[in-house]
């Protein structure tokens, strides 16, 4: 009981005090105006839940959810007008016409960058409103299809004003439920990821593309549930539900209410439709009113006003010992955990990597140095997918990580951290290491395997700390603590103590002994010998894309070629 009571604080309270003050004006006070404008502003409320998916939380900036809402208009306007068939099956067939849609433009569509993203989509819009206005046989062209008859279900006819006002926000909390069901936190903390590192995201073992069309297929089904709703309260379906009209004022409605969760969408639909309302009076000066205001929203509630408004935060993580012991995929006996060999590539005229070959047995740490542009992060790149090698190959444990995709790479157990730390801001590093854990080695205990990486890096006191909040030295440990959460057996780390002082760097240094100790293979690249020094069982030089030295760490810095090489750029 005390559970259920503690649960229900912040964000829990205020939507049920925010609805029950929606339900008693609804019920006392309303005009049929009024509720005429409270039911379009549940229809919004469907629209912006499904836009939150794709533009809040895949980070993404579709200008399509209007055309997916015309889509759900017209399915509904067209059937139920023109040929009887009533909201059991025109409602499903609206939101499926929309997610077809949706699935048949994904496939082009999805992979494009963010501003080509933005046109594409818009693009879509516009030739699904050119098709609305001239194919006039079957949509009733600029003046649309009059007719489109009451919400029926059975003998039961839903009538204007207060029934339709409460079956649209019924299907509201539908909705609401439904998107929190698809928004477990897990799935929240990868389109965290998604949307902040989109370089790492690989890393964290996670593929962005199924999930990328995951948020723009329940988008569009949104929006076509709320199109068909909308021609039902118009009883008319016509080119305006296509217009970039419907699509600017969802997304208004987002931007203000907020681009994530229920309160959100509800403030944003609620407070959009209502302010022509409030300002009728002003006549001409009205539309400057609203974009005043609009704009004040904006400045002051950047991410918008449900922002104003935080939910309780929970304690994440249970301390745990660390436990970092067994490794993905292991190797046999007396192989080596990483061979490369030959490996050669090319930037246009840059020869970035020429035929380097290299070998890296279980429990070795092996230092990688050489001059800036010697290649040691194309090399990094290449063992985990980022890159493509030209020639040559790179195996281990008889898998060819040379065609791999980079997530693939990380799920059979090589792991890496980055010369900049890519981590979510706006993720606690429990979540955060736990969301690569259960993309890699599975859902099932990964908190508790989250628990033991952070515990081996001496991260368990800042577990529920935000990324964003760590100072430079704790995020390299964080980011190392993510690479453990897979169990890896191939640790690759660009530049681990750049920017770390003395201190700092010896407690790297003594994770990445243990580590070894336990038989993990790591590559570290950097440019810092007083830290290689005592770390690097062994020691590799890159000059120029080409592999000058490869043996015991003493032996390597007395070489004459890395010495004329690197000690002229950097000192020991
Ligand atoms: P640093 O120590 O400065 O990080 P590095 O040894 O890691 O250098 P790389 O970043 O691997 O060197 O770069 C090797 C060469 O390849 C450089 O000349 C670089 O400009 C070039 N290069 C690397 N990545 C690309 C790319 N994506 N496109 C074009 N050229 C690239």
């Amino acid at each position: 009981m005390n559970a259920v009571l503690s649960s229900f604080t912040g964000q829990n309270r205020a939507l049920v005090g925010a609805a029950g003050a929606l339900i008693i004006y609804a019920l006392f006070f309303a005009s049929s105006y009024d509720q005429r404008i409270l039911t379009l502003a549940g229809i919004y409320v469907i629209m912006v839940l499904g836009y939150q998916f794709i533009f809040g939380h895949a980070g993404a900036l579709s200008l399509a959810q209007g055309a997916f809402f015309g889509v759900g208009a017209y399915v509904t306007g067209i059937l139920a007008s023109q040929f009887g068939t009533g909201f059991i099956l025109t409602f499903p067939l609206s939101i499926a016409g929309a997610s077809v849609l949706a699935l048949i433009v994904a496939v082009p569509v999805l992979r494009l960058a963010s501003h080509y993203f933005a046109l594409a989509t818009l693009a879509l819009s516009q030739l699904l409103l050119l098709i609305a206005v001239n194919w006039v046989s079957v949509t009733g062209g600029a003046n649309g299809l009059p007719g489109v008859p009451p919400i029926t279900i059975g003998d039961w006819q839903i009538a204007r004003g207060l029934p339709l006002l409460a079956f649209v926000w019924a299907l509201a909390v539908a909705a609401m439920l439904f998107a929190r069901w698809q928004l477990t936190p897990l799935r929240v903390a990868v389109f965290t990821v998604m949307r902040e590192t989109p370089l790492a995201v690989p890393a964290f073992g996670i593929d962005p593309g199924l999930l990328r069309l995951r948020a723009f297929l329940l988008s569009a089904a949104f929006g076509g549930a709320a199109g068909a709703l909308f021609v039902h309260t118009n009883r008319v379906v016509s080119p305006e539900t296509l217009g970039f009209g419907i699509m600017i004022t969802c997304l208004t409605m987002t931007v203000v209410g907020g681009r994530f969760g229920i309160l959100g969408a509800v403030i944003g639909a609620l407070l959009l439709t209502h302010l022509p309302e409030w300002f009728r009076g002003l006549d001409e000066y009205y539309l400057v009113a609203v974009g005043i205001l609009l704009l004040a929203m904006v400045v002051f509630a950047p991410d918008g006003l449900a922002s104003f408004i935080k939910p309780a935060r929970k304690s994440s993580a249970a301390p745990a010992e660390p436990r970092i012991t067994q490794h993905a995929t292991p190797v046999p006996d007396g192989q080596p955990v990483l061979e490369i060999s030959n490996l050669s590539k090319r930037y246009g005229g840059i020869q970035a990597l020429d035929r380097v070959g290299l070998s890296i047995d279980a429990g070795e740490i092996v230092g990688l140095i050489g001059p800036n542009g010697a290649g040691k992060t194309t090399l990094a790149n290449i063992v985990t997918g980022i890159a493509r090698a030209d020639t040559g190959a790179i195996g281990s444990a008889d898998f060819d990580l040379k065609t791999a995709t980079p997530t693939a790479i990380a799920r059979r157990g090589v792991a890496r951290t980055f010369q900049t730390p890519q981590l979510p801001d706006g993720l606690a590093v429990h979540a955060t290491v736990a969301t690569a854990a259960a993309h890699i080695g599975g859902a099932k205990d990964s908190g508790a395997r989250a628990a033991a990486a952070l515990a081996t890096c001496g991260l368990t006191d800042i577990a529920d700390a935000r990324c964003g909040t760590l100072p430079h030295g704790l995020r390299r440990r964080v980011e190392i603590a993510r690479a453990l959460a897979g169990d890896p057996h191939i640790l690759v780390l660009d530049e681990p103590a750049a920017g770390l002082a003395p201190a700092e760097q010896a407690e790297v240094a003594d994770i990445l002994r243990s580590l070894a100790a336990t038989g993990l293979a790591i590559l570290v690249i950097d440019h810092n010998i007083d830290f290689l020094r005592p770390l690097a069982t062994r020691l590799a030089c890159l000059d120029a894309g080409r592999l000058i030295a490869d043996g015991p760490l003493e032996e390597v810095l007395a070489d004459a070629a890395v010495r004329d090489a690197y000690f002229g750029l950097v000192q020991a």
